[in-house]
C-alpha cells in the first residue's frame, strides 16, 4: 500500500497499489487528488480501508502477472477492490482471475475510477467533509516531495514491434504548455527540488497539436520539448535556486540535439534517458526504430564536446527475433565505443499483440540469458570505469534520505548526483552528514569511492 494517510475522521477510505511505471504513478496521484476533492480519506493498510484500488501495468507478461497477483492480495487482505491502469483494458482476464474485483475500469479512466469508487464506498456527507478545500490538482503525492514527476503527454505515434503502449494508451495527445508549466511552478513552490519530466514520447511533445503557442506570463510559448526545457530552467525555488530539471524516455530525433547547450548553461540536468533499444541496423529495422546507428556515436560525441559532463541513460532489448551472435556482438562493440553512463538491459518477451510476435527466428530462452548476462558484464565494467572517474570530484548531490545515529554518533545519508534518476539509477551514499541534513537539501558533495553502481562521499568542507 502507498496512499499518504490524512486524520480527518468519518471519511470513507481509500487504499491505492500503484503498480507500473512513473507514469502510472501519476495517473495514480490524479486519481488520488480527484478522491481526496471528493472528500475521501486515504488509509495506509489494507485493514483500513474501505475500498482498494489496484493500478496496474499491463506491459509485459510479467507485468500483468505481478498485476494479477496484487490484485489477489488486495482481495485476500480487504476483499473490496477496484481494478485500474493499462491492465484495466484487459477486463476478462481479469475477471477470469478474480471474479470478486467490483469493477475494472482502463488506462487514464479517471472519471470511471471515480464513479467505481463513489459507487462502491459512496462518500460520507456531511458539514466537516463538505468543508475540505478543493485541493489543487497535484495536491497528492506519491512521490516524496522534494521529486515530481510531470507528465507532458500520453500516447505515442511510434510502431516499436516489440510494444503494445500505443494500443493501450492511444496516439500521442499532449498536455498545453501553460497547463503543464503551471503545473511545474505549483510544485516546486510546494517544495519539489528535482522535476522528471516523462511521457511515452517526450521529444514528441507538441507534434499533435502543431506546437502551438500559448500564453506564459506575457510571452508566448511553444508546445515544443527546447521551449518547455527553456521555460522550466527559468523555474527558481522559494529560495531563490533552480530546480532540477531533467528528460525521460526521449526518442532519438534529430531535435534532442538541440537541448544539449541547455545543459551546458545549467538551466536541465545534465542527463538524458533515451532508449536506443539495439545498435546493429538490421535489428532496428526490425523493431521498426530508426537505424542509423553510426550517426548516434557521432551525436553523442558531439554531445559530450557541448557538455561534457552529461550522463546518457539507455536501454537495451536481447534476445529480439532474428538477432544473430553477429549482430549482439555489433552491439556490444557498439557500446564498448559509446561508453554509455548508465543502461539497462531487458531480454526480450513477446507481448500479446505486439507485432514482433510474427517475426521468424525467435532466439531460444538459454541463448537470450546468456547475451543478457554478456551485455550486463560489459555496461557494468563500463559502469564502474565511469564511477570512478568521478572519484576526487565535488559534485552536487540531492539528499533522498537521512539516517539514524550509529554507534559512533555518526549519521549518513543516501542521495544522488545529476547522473541518478530516482529507483533508475545508482545512489551516492554519505557518511558523518550534519543531523540538520534534511531531505530535498542539494549539497556539494566530494567523491571518496565508487563501485559498479554507486558512489561514497562526503559533503565537501
Ligand atoms: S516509442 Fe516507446 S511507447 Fe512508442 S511504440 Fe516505441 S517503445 Fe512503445
Amino acid at each position: 500500500m502507498n496512499t499518504p494517510a490524512t486524520s480527518i475522521p468519518d471519511q470513507k477510505r481509500i487504499g491505492m497499489v500503484s503498480l507500473g511505471c512513473p507514469k502510472a504513478l501519476v495517473d495514480s496521484e490524479r486519481i488520488l487528488t480527484r478522491l481526496r476533492a471528493d472528500g475521501y480519506a486515504f488509509a495506509e493498510d489494507y485493514a483500513g480501508a474501505d475500498v482498494v484500488l489496484v493500478n496496474t501495468c499491463g506491459f509485459l507478461d510479467s507485468a500483468k502477472e505481478e498485476s494479477l497477483a496484487a490484485i489477489g492480495e488486495a482481495i485476500a487482505e480487504n476483499g473490496r477492490v477496484i481494478v485500474t491502469g493499462c491492465m484495466g483494458e484487459e477486463a476478462d482476464a481479469i475477471r477470469a482471475a478474480h471474479p470478486q474485483v467490483l469493477a475494472v475500469t482502463g488506462a487514464h479512466q479517471y472519471e470511471q475510477v471515480v464513479e467505481a469508487v463513489h459507487t462502491h464506498a459512496p462518500p460520507t456527507q456531511g458539514p466537516f467533509v463538505d468543508l475540505i478545500p478543493q485541493p489543487s490538482e497535484n495536491d497528492i503525492k506519491l512521490t516524496p516531495r522534494h521529486y515530481s514527476y510531470l507528465k507532458i503527454s500520453e500516447g505515442c505515434n511510434h510502431s516499436c514491434a516489440f510494444c503494445i503502449i500505443p494500443q493501450l494508451r492511444g496516439k500521442l495527445a499532449s498536455r498545453r504548455i501553460d497547463a503543464v508549466l503551471r503545473e511545474a511552478e505549483k510544485l516546486v513552490a510546494a517544495g519539489t527540488r528535482e522535476l522528471l519530466i516523462i511521457s511515452q514520447d517526450t521529444s514528441a511533445y507538441g507534434v499533435d497539436i502543431r506546437h502551438e503557442s500559448r500564453d506564459w506570463k506575457g510571452n508566448p510559448v511553444r508546445a515544443h520539448m527546447t521551449d518547455l526545457a527553456r521555460e522550466l530552467g527559468g523555474l527558481r525555488t522559494p529560495e531563490g535556486t533552480p530546480p532540477w530539471v531533467s528528460l525521460h524516455y526521449v526518442y532519438p530525433y534529430p531535435h534532442v540535439d538541440q537541448v544539449i547547450p541547455l545543459m551546458a548553461d545549467g538551466l536541465l540536468t545534465p542527463y538524458l534517458d533515451i532508449p536506443f533499444q539495439h545498435a546493429s541496423p538490421k535489428v532496428l529495422k526490425l523493431m521498426k526504430r530508426p537505424a542509423n546507428e553510426a550517426k548516434v556515436l557521432e551525436r553523442l560525441k558531439s554531445w559530450r564536446d557541448i557538455c561534457p559532463d552529461i550522463a546518457i541513460r539507455s536501454s537495451f532489448v536481447v534476445g529480439f527475433p532474428g538477432e544473430t551472435e553477429e549482430d549482439f556482438q555489433y552491439l556490444l562493440n557498439w557500446l564498448e565505443e559509446a561508453q554509455l553512463d548508465r543502461v539497462g538491459a531487458f531480454r526480450f518477451e513477446p507481448v500479446e499483440g505486439a507485432s514482433a510476435n510474427a517475426l521468424p527466428d525467435p532466439v531460444p530462452e538459454a541463448i537470450k540469458e546468456e547475451r543478457y548476462a554478456r551485455i550486463m558484464e560489459v555496461t557494468e565494467r563500463i559502469s564502474a570505469a565511469k564511477l570512478a572517474a568521478k572519484v576526487g570530484r565535488t559534485l552536487p548531490v540531492i539528499i533522498d534520505e537521512v539516517g539514524e545515529p550509529d554507534e559512533d554518533g555518526d549519521i549518513g545519508a543516501t542521495g544522488r548526483s545529476q547522473a541518478d534518476a530516482p529507483q533508475i539509477d545508482g545512489a551516492v551514499y554519505l557518511r558523518n552528514v550534519p543531523a540538520s541534513l534534511a531531505p530535498g537539501a542539494i549539497v556539494n558533495v566530494t567523491i571518496e569511492d565508487s563501485d559498479a553502481h554507486d558512489l561514497y562521499g562526503v559533503i565537501a568542507g
